[in-house]
């Protein structure tokens, strides 16, 4: 039929060679059923208008028919899981169907078991599968990078885990899923003419510029770090800037395109508390939300360190590192700029330290008047329209402290116009993140076979900036019991 994908499959990861991973199929589901779609994913993969429609794509998404001339896998990598050398890990449940003519991987996640599953099930539950779908596609809308979603899909087949669930699959999409712990994995074994074919691989791929221009006096394998440094420093300044907190910075949980992934325990701030630990099974704070910076940088470390047969030089591979630093503190203060409406005005570079003196004050008081931190950029936003700030200082508990703030920002909001402020921070703070409970919402409903709030959720967080009339509880305060929501590691 003409509305059938050409999917034109490219060789992609598996020209590697068997080393890499492990032919397999998805493991059947029964009666499988849609729980979400994305339109603007789907678009993304060029997909012929209804072919989401049909049950060709309902089976072969749930993994119980193979697109044609797909050869799916689990790929092998191995990390560091809460700061501890955990061996080999691999796509315990994870099947990448293949690389699409448009240079786009297609995985399913929760397509049952692989050789590397070791005690798991292959499983994920619907719960989780739309926590992950609707955060994927949120992140992209918010313009933080990000791993794709193209859709959920669902079926009655029971899994255990704290309680029984039943098992859904995500279609997850990006360029590359690689991740630093498939580095690792291969240095970890010595296996260094794999180590250098994966670096080579995602080199040529992903980083031609670190062939054809490498740092001064380096090699291309320094340009990668440095150039994965980077991405990853740009994805931290955005998730702190948002107030996003990942819940699971394991090495084998970052990708090598500085995309977010893996959405398991994450949160988006409610009140704003540093210390925050979305992770219920985090007891030691290791991915608390004002460490995730530093920890990105101890696993682009692990990286280096898995990468310096190939780089060679010691002084190169701490050089590549220094500008995760560098760009971290460069690209949170632009993105902190923007939200505060102080980007683009006269003057801003020499104006830029007070800049981060002012972030951080406010920082300071945000955190100790637990404000919610969405609902602050909103009415600081507001308040920059209007010149009426009472309702941001009704949020403080420390109201000379703000006064105080307020007047320093002031000064620096003078050299602005507030009308072109306040549009720039429109466009700088969003309305609608995906706080836990509104998940939960969606969840609730369609544990019981409701969609509808899930598609209403994912309809606003797909415009996050907008007004949403029909939805502003959705832009409030989140409800007392939104703090009894435990989310663990089990998904
Ligand atoms: P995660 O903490 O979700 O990033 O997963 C860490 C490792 O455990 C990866 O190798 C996953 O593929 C694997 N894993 C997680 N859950 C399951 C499961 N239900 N079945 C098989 N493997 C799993
Ligand atoms: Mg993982
Ligand atoms: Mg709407």
């Amino acid at each position: 039929p003409a509305n059938r994908p050409d999917w034109d499959w490219q060789p992609g990861f598996s020209a590697l060679g068997p080393a890499f991973f492990t032919a397999l199929q998805p493991t059947p589901l029964p009666r499988p059923h849609w729980v979400g779609v994305s339109a603007s994913a789907a678009q993304w993969l060029g997909l012929p208008p209804g072919w989401l429609d049909s049950d060709e794509a309902l089976q072969a998404l749930t993994g119980n028919q193979l697109l044609p001339g797909s050869q799916p896998m689990a790929t092998v990598y191995s990390g560091h899981q809460f700061g501890v050398w955990a061996g080999q890990l691999g796509d315990g449940r994870a099947i990448l169907l293949g690389e699409t003519g448009q240079n786009i991987e297609i995985q399913l996640k929760g397509a049952g078991r692989t050789p590397y599953s070791r005690g798991g099930d292959g499983r994920a539950v619907l719960r989780s599968s739309i926590r992950e779908f609707l955060c994927s596609e949120a992140m992209h809308a918010l313009g933080i990078p990000t791993t794709r979603a193209l859709c959920v899909t669902g079926s009655p087949q029971p899994v255990q885990r704290e309680t029984q669930e039943t098992a859904a699959v995500v279609t997850r999409l990006a360029p590359s899923f690689v991740r630093f712990g498939h580095f690792e994995h291969f240095a970890a074994r010595d296996m260094q003419p794999e180590l250098r074919a994966l670096a080579d691989y995602v080199i040529d791929r992903y980083y031609p510029a670190c062939r054809s221009h490498p740092p001064a006096g380096a090699n291309a394998y320094a340009g990668l770090l440095q150039a994965v440094a980077e991405r990853t420093a740009v994805m931290l300044a955005h998730w702190q800037a948002v107030g996003f907190c990942h819940g699971v910075m394991n090495t084998d949980n970052m990708s090598i395109l500085g995309l977010t992934i893996d959405y398991g325990p994450f949160q988006f701030l409610d009140t704003f508390d540093p210390q925050h630990i979305c992770n219920h099974s985090d007891a030691q704070g290791r991915y608390a939300f004002n460490r995730q910076p530093q920890v990105a940088y101890w696993n682009l470390f692990c990286l280096a360190q898995a990468l310096m047969p190939l780089i060679e030089s010691k002084d190169a591979a701490l050089a590549a590192l220094e500008r995760y630093k560098t760009v971290y503190a460069v690209a949170f203060l632009e993105r902190m700029r923007a939200k505060l409406g102080l980007a683009n005005r006269q003057g801003s570079v020499q104006l830029s330290e007070s800049d981060g003196a002012l972030v951080e004050q406010l920082l300071g008081l945000l955190a100790a008047g637990r404000v919610d931190y969405t609902v602050f950029w909103l009415r600081l936003t507001e308040a920059v329209a209007s010149g009426n700030f009472t309702p941001v200082r009704d949020l403080f508990l420390d109201r000379e402290g703000w006064d105080a703030w307020l007047q320093a920002y002031s000064a620096l909001l003078v050299h602005a116009d507030a009308g072109v402020a306040a549009a720039g921070m429109r466009q700088s703070n969003p309305r609608f993140v995906l706080r836990n409970h509104l998940g939960e919402l969606a969840i609730r409903a369609a544990e019981q076979g409701d969609f509808s709030v899930l598609r209403q959720l994912q309809d606003v967080l797909e415009r996050p900036y907008d007004d949403h009339p029909e939805h502003a509880q959705w832009a409030g305060f989140a409800p007392e019991w939104a703090s009894s929501i435990a989310i663990s590691c089990s998904s």
